[in-house]
């Protein structure tokens, strides 16, 4: 097989090639934020502590955004919760995933009629793995981490790639669920 030198890579090639890089490490080593709306999130207990030992997949818990990979999503999002969330992506560094844990995330569970829940949050951020069931057990759970992973590594975990590309359809959504959507806001300025 012929070799390619370094120096004769164009700088777009040698930028492909530091993603690589880096996604073979953050495959290994992601650091998650747990947005805990609903009562999915009893389920992180035990992913997290002896019996299942997330951290032996080399994830582990963050306490803010900007130094977090991964936003797990816990459950049924109000339109309060939903703007919170919406500022927490928005801070979090790229490359960045969003994990929806639980039949409420993807539409609406038992409470996808009422008023203040929304249905769809992939409607209004981008999602990279969804955990059905209500709730989903610590298995499935591990599961949807190791799906995660699979698919960084395979580069498929590309939502937030889809948010820049999307972000005037994401916003319309956005604001029609909340009104204005400021991001520049307190958490900004
Ligand atoms: S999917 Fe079920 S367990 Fe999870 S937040 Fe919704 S109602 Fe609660």
């Amino acid at each position: 097989m012929k070799s390619t030198k370094f120096t004769e890579l164009t700088q777009e090639q040698i930028d492909r090639k530091w993603w690589e890089i880096g996604d073979f490490f953050r495959r290994n080593s992601l650091w998650m934020l747990m947005y805990c709306t609903g009562c999915c999130a009893i389920e992180l207990p035990p992913a997290m502590t002896s019996a299942y030992d997330m951290e032996r997949l080399g994830m582990g818990p963050m306490a803010t955004p900007r130094q977090a990979d991964v936003l797990l999503v816990t459950g049924y999002l109000s339109l309060k919760t939903l703007r919170r969330l919406i500022y927490t992506y928005e801070q979090m560094s790229e490359p960045k995933y969003i994990v929806g844990f639980g039949s409420c995330t993807i539409n609406g569970g038992i409470y996808h009629d009422s008023h203040v829940v929304i249905n769809r949050l992939d409607r209004y951020v981008p999602v990279d793995v969804y955990v059905a069931g209500c709730m989903p057990n610590t298995e499935a759970v591990m599961n949807g981490f190791v799906d995660l992973m699979d698919l960084i590594k395979s580069k498929k975990a590309d939502g937030w790639k889809r948010y820049h590309d999307n972000y005037d359809w994401y916003k319309k959504n956005q604001e029609e669920a909340l009104g204005e959507v400021r991001i520049k806001d307190e958490f900004h300025e």
